[in-house]
């Protein structure tokens, strides 16, 4: 099954991966993390997506569909796989399509989570996430047992350079202009699927799992 997870930034489309990760063995492809992953090994790319990324704008269409490419082409997206903050251009989701259909592949279900830009911001300032695992943490909704340490692995927490308030703000306009008409770009051809993102962390896991579900009758 392959799943997009669409919403903007904030709407909490990392913590429901994890649950589809956990509950369908299919990996999950955030290209956040790629460029992130790639910036702190100090690659290229990575240089040149820092500081693009820390005030907030899009990366260049060209350099994040090649790490989508190299990614799905990894035996642990065989038989399924769940993009996070992929694709966020109407350019990136034709060239999706078109890589995917080269693949002998395409896209079941877009899971689309909708969330009031004032919650957004709420929620993103107080985001946290550890500095050596990844873990990510929210000082109000999910607190570290201690504060500025991970529960996980002792590592530090520290919040995104993309998440401060100027940055959050630039991200919600790029959102509105570049990303939002995708939703009707996947209306249109029958596969989105809305999911109210303010409600309770456990009631958008059920909606979600009922829409995979459905999901997997359609596309067995
Ligand atoms: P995220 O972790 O999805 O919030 O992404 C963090 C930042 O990485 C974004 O604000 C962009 O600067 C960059 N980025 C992530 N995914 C993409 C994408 N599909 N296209 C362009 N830039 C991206």
């Amino acid at each position: 099954m392959n799943v997009i997870l669409f919403g903007p930034p904030g709407a909490g489309k990392g913590t429901q991966a994890v649950f589809i990760v956990d509950n369908y063995g299919i990996p999950q492809v955030s290209t956040g993390d790629l460029l992130r992953a790639a910036i702190k090994e100090q690659l290229p790319l990575g240089l040149k997506a820092k500081s693009i990324m820390d005030a907030g704008g899009l990366v260049p269409d060209d350099v994040v569909m090649g790490i989508v490419e190299e990614r799905l082409a990894q035996s642990d997206c065989t038989s399924g796989f769940v993009l996070d903050g992929f694709p966020r251009t109407i350019a990136q989701a034709d060239a999706l399509n078109q890589l995917l259909t080269k693949m002998g592949k395409r896209i079941d279900c877009v899971v689309s989570l909708e969330i009031a830009n004032s919650e957004i911001v709420q929620r993103i300032s107080g985001r946290r996430t550890c500095s050596a695992c990844g873990k990510g943490y929210h000082i109000r909704n999910a607190p570290p047992q201690r504060e500025g340490v991970c529960d996980a692995c002792g590592g530090s927490l520290r919040q995104r350079d993309d998440d401060s308030e100027a940055a959050v703000q630039n991200r919600l306009s790029v959102y509105d202009e570049q990303t939002s008409p995708l939703k009707e770009y996947y209306r249109s051809i029958g596969i989105l699927k809305v999911v109210d993102g303010s409600a309770a962390i456990l009631d958008i896991q059920k909606q979600i799992g009922d829409i995979l579900e459905g999901c997997k009758c359609d596309h067995p």
